[in-house]
């Protein structure tokens, strides 16, 4: 399953950052996720719960950021929004050439909690 590969990968990335940090647990971690990014948010949340049971990432606050897609038109030089995949140039109403934003999943925060922070 693709979202349980990715629930691993934000656990080693935020497990790595909580060694760097001499942390005990793990309380938030913020996501970007595109649009396009094809990531069953549902299931992503499902299997990072399965895996961090127990763990510093137990009960760790999940922000899942939707970010909107932007596309870009090659015959008009124009870069704008797309809120669905099926959106076209505004202006000459072809579909996108390019489309530059939307298809991202990834890790923009995480915020641990350290030893020494409950002295
Ligand atoms: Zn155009």
């Amino acid at each position: 399953m693709h979202e349980l590969s990715l629930a691993e990968e934000v656990i080693k990335i935020a497990g790595y950052e909580a060694g760097k940090n001499d942390a005990v647990r793990v309380s938030e971690i913020t996501i970007e996720a595109g649009i396009f990014c094809g990531v069953e948010i549902d299931a992503f949340r499902s299997a990072l719960e399965m895996l961090t049971e127990g763990t510093m990432m137990d009960k760790t606050a999940i922000n899942i950021q939707r970010v909107n897609g932007r596309g870009f038109c090659s015959e008009c030089d124009k870069e704008f929004e797309m809120n669905n995949r099926i959106d076209t140039c505004p202006v000459c109403n072809s579909f996108p050439s390019e489309i530059r934003r939307g298809h991202e999943f990834r890790v923009v925060s995480i915020v641990v909690e350290r030893n020494d922070d409950k002295d």
